[in-house]
């Protein structure tokens, strides 16, 4: 079976572990940290990075900072991972659901200034498949209504907007190292904070509430409990695992494009053929290579697709339903009266393809030559799903 994933290692990672076990320093924030927090700091341009134990427990702290009060209201796209709402709704806030782009599955941003109210905080794109959202857009909004905003860079690292890169953007970024990203630490994140406002206090909320790194520094002579907070930071092993991956972004990076791209070259003529949608790269985004994916013409047609290709040992899977219509956001009777069609339309039709560091050319050809050779019209002749084709450019 060619697996959908495979978590990449680069022969460094049980090195730097044992460094840091023996070291005498395995808890948080120790020098392994601290190489990784400064490694973003100075590649990306961010003011302050934390290091987290996931991407899910940096937007916890982005809400935390934003001190949400109950009825704040925090936009967030509908086609996305559970957590990017998740960590909000958590603190209180009502969730606001926005569309997709009908050329993209990310937040439709000419869509977002019907969805602010008085009640607005704050907006949280997410770069799906590391392609930036139009940031001069959602930025200028947010300027015009005071609004925060705070980047779902989960899968956006390495990637720009304009030449500069997500998650320095926001106000404030969240990044994951979950196994399934392009650099991983098994579970992992990065709170990084752009703007002066946050830099503080997210310390102390980082370290349970407490002024321990400003005790650690030398900078007052106890430390004790001063706000709200949790425990953020992940063990010096986790961080001694993520230095590894860093170390070797590069060569990563390469050889996920040098994937990405012959998936596209190949599949151009096909896709262009059979009508099936393949990823757009707007001309102010680059590309992370980090996930490939295809949307095709509806739901029976996708499934069909993900069926022919298991039975040839290709393991092929959808990705997120579209949160506004969730079991959560139902019970939580969230009045939600529109449809948001673009968020459905890429529930149902998008597949994601195979895509990992050692993916080899073999088994590539396998996967294009497969997917080449399945009758797809027997399946899409049964109609385009009114719901969202009259709408797709
Ligand atoms: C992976 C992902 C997350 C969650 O990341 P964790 O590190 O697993 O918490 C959140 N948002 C998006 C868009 C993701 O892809």
């Amino acid at each position: 079976m060619i697996p959908f994933n495979k978590p990449y290692l680069t022969g460094k990672e049980m090195h730097y572990m044992y460094q840091a076990v023996y070291s005498g320093k395995i808890s948080g924030n120790g020098v392994y940290t601290q190489k990784c927090q400064k490694f973003f700091e100075q590649r990306y341009g961010i003011k302050k990075a934390l290091l987290t134990t996931s991407c899910t427990d940096a937007l916890e702290m982005c809400a935390l900072l934003i001190d949400l009060k109950p009825g704040d209201e925090v936009i967030v796209p509908s086609y996305t991972f559970v957590s990017t709402a998740l960590a909000f709704a958590r603190q209180g806030a009502k969730i606001v659901f926005a569309d997709s782009r009908p050329d993209h599955p990310g937040i439709d941003e000419d869509s977002l200034e019907k969805y602010i109210t008085s009640r607005t905080k704050a907006i949280v794109p997410v770069h799906y498949a590391g392609v930036a959202c139009d940031m001069d857009k959602i930025m200028s909004l947010a300027n015009k209504h005071a609004l925060i905003v705070i980047e779902d860079a989960a899968q956006a690292i390495e990637a720009h907007y304009n030449g500069k890169p997500l998650g320095s953007i926001g106000h404030m970024s969240a990044f994951s190292f979950h196994e399934t990203k392009n650099i991983i630490s098994g579970e992992g994140g990065l709170l990084a904070i752009n703007d002066d406002r946050f830099i503080d206090r997210s310390e102390i909320i980082w370290e349970k509430g407490t002024n321990r790194a400003e005790f650690f520094r030398g900078e007052v002579n106890k430390y004790e409990w001063i706000d709200t907070g949790s425990s953020f930071l992940p063990s010096d092993m986790t961080a001694a695992f993520l230095w590894a991956q860093l170390e070797n972004i590069e060569d990563i990076q390469a050889k996920r494009r040098a994937i990405w791209n012959t998936y596209h070259s190949q599949l151009q003529s096909w896709a262009t053929y059979n009508n099936i949608k393949q990823p757009k790269i707007p001309s102010y985004a680059d590309n992370n290579a980090h996930m490939y994916y295809l949307c095709f013409e509806n739901l029976s047609q996708r499934q069909h697709v993900i069926e022919q290709l298991k039975d040839l040992g290709i393991h092929t899977v959808s990705h997120y339903l579209s949160l506004y219509s969730s079991k959560y956001c139902q019970s939580e009777n969230y009045d939600i009266d529109h449809i948001l069609p673009m968020s459905d339309r890429y529930m149902d039709c998008l597949l994601r393809l195979p895509m990992f560091y050692e993916l080899g050319e073999k088994e590539q050809r396998k996967i294009i030559e497969a997917l080449k050779k399945i009758k797809l019209w027997p399946v899409s002749s049964k109609g385009r799903d009114k719901r969202y084709h009259k709408m797709i450019t």
